[in-house]
């Protein structure tokens, strides 16, 4: 099945008018795993423009990590974003150190990357690739085959309420869901339209019998943007309902629109359905490309198995197939998607996690070798 999913976006890279792109690339390694897994990513990009020397990209490394905050008391330098925005896309690998606040890591690097570039769309394919065993005894590929569009902007992860009467009895925490008109309508617009383009029906998540102000405002856009959208089979769920579904009725969903927090929430059962968090990717998207986009696998550092050279790399190589996409050669992105399935089918080079015994280097290289027998 065609994966030029990621495209839906304008590319933010150049283009010499017959395929070709140039493009420039942020990278940040990150910490725990994410090197390891980037450095998979980086090595199947350059198999990959080896093979068509019209992929021109260049990389440039920003070592902005936990170990950078310890340093400099901050996750990247006053004019990180300002670093950032000259670049056309941003390949990460993970954030996380156990030693810091779980939150430091997230807001010293990743929400103001999403909220600064106004990189609205979080794209999480959900798919069960043939030959891996999910944890759904009876769901095979192509059972479970979704599209997430989590809102990435707002909502719960907006960074707004107050700590009132800290250190006393009386503290308390406020934490404010921002959903803004503006904020919702782009997103579910960019749901439909995604759905309308693959041909397939859309879920819409919210929690509108509990939340009495934010649920029903989604649900209220979400039906008002329907009208527009006469030909894609549309449905809204509570999000309760949504994740008992994805377990008992995958075959149920194909583009899936949900805010913020349970689109998070969600992707992480999708990925515990769909082969693990070693398989899951995703793209933060701005869809008009004023701003750089930015590719990651949806797995955090992982330190317990970091440094071990056991992490599946497939996650990161399948963020940065993703990127290709985004950036104006939806053909490339298929490709390693599909490099990525081989290897899988075939069942002999697999990390621990998808039940084998190789490293990721070998994995890495597996994929590398796939790609150009598939050329
Ligand atoms: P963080 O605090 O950075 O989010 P974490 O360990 O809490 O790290 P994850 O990194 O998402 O959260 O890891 C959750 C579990 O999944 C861990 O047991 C980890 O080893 C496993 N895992 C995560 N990524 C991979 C990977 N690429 N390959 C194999 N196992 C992985």
């Amino acid at each position: 099945m065609a994966d030029s999913r990621s495209e839906a976006g304008t590319p933010d890279s150049s283009s010499d008018g017959e395929g070709g792109i140039r493009a420039r690339i942020a990278v940040l390694p990150g910490d725990g795993v994410g090197p390891e897994v980037v450095a998979a990513g980086l090595q199947v990009l350059q198999a990959a423009m080896r093979l068509d020397r019209t992929l021109k990209l260049e990389f440039d490394e920003l070592p902005w990590n936990s170990n950078y905050y310890r340093a400099h008391g901050r996750m990247m330098p006053e004019d990180g974003l300002d670093r950032l925005r000259e670049y056309d896309a941003i390949y990460l690998g993970a954030v996380g150190d156990p030693a810091l606040p779980f939150h430091v890591p997230v807001w010293g690097l990743i929400l103001p990357i999403r909220q600064a570039f106004d990189q609205y769309v979080n794209l999480r394919p959900v798919r069960l690739l043939h030959g891996v065993r999910g944890v759904l005894r009876d769901a095979v590929a192509p059972d479970i085959d979704m599209l997430v569009v989590r809102e990435n902007t707002e909502g719960e992860y907006a960074g707004k309420g107050d700590l009132l009467f800290p250190g006393t009895p009386r503290e308390t925490a406020l934490q404010t869901a921002v959903y803004s008109r503006h904020g919702v309508e782009r997103v579910v617009r960019y749901a439909f339209e995604l759905a309308r383009k693959e041909g397939r029906p859309l879920a819409s998540v919210s929690k509108a019998n509990a939340l009495n102000y934010s649920g029903v405002f989604w649900d209220r856009i979400v039906d008002e943007i329907s009208f527009d959208y006469p030909d894609v089979p549309a449905e809204t769920l509570l999000v309760d309902a949504a994740a008992l579904y994805m377990v008992t009725q995958p075959q149920r969903f194909g583009i899936i629109v949900a805010p913020n927090l349970y689109g998070d929430i969600l992707t992480d059962l999708g990925a515990g359905i769909a082969g693990g968090m070693g398989l899951a990717a995703s793209a933060n998207l701005n869809p008009e490309g004023t701003a750089p986009s930015m590719f990651e696998p949806i797995h955090g550092s992982a330190p317990d198995i970091a440094g071990k050279g056991m992490a599946n790399p497939l996650a990161a190589i399948w963020a940065a197939a993703m990127m290709l996409g985004h950036l104006g050669r939806p053909d490339w992105e298929e490709r390693i998607v599909g490099a990525i399935e081989s290897v899988v089918e075939r069942g002999a080079c697999l990390t621990r996690d998808l039940g084998g015994t190789a490293g990721t280097a070998e994995v890495t290289q597996a994929v590398a070798a796939a790609l150009s027998e598939a050329v």
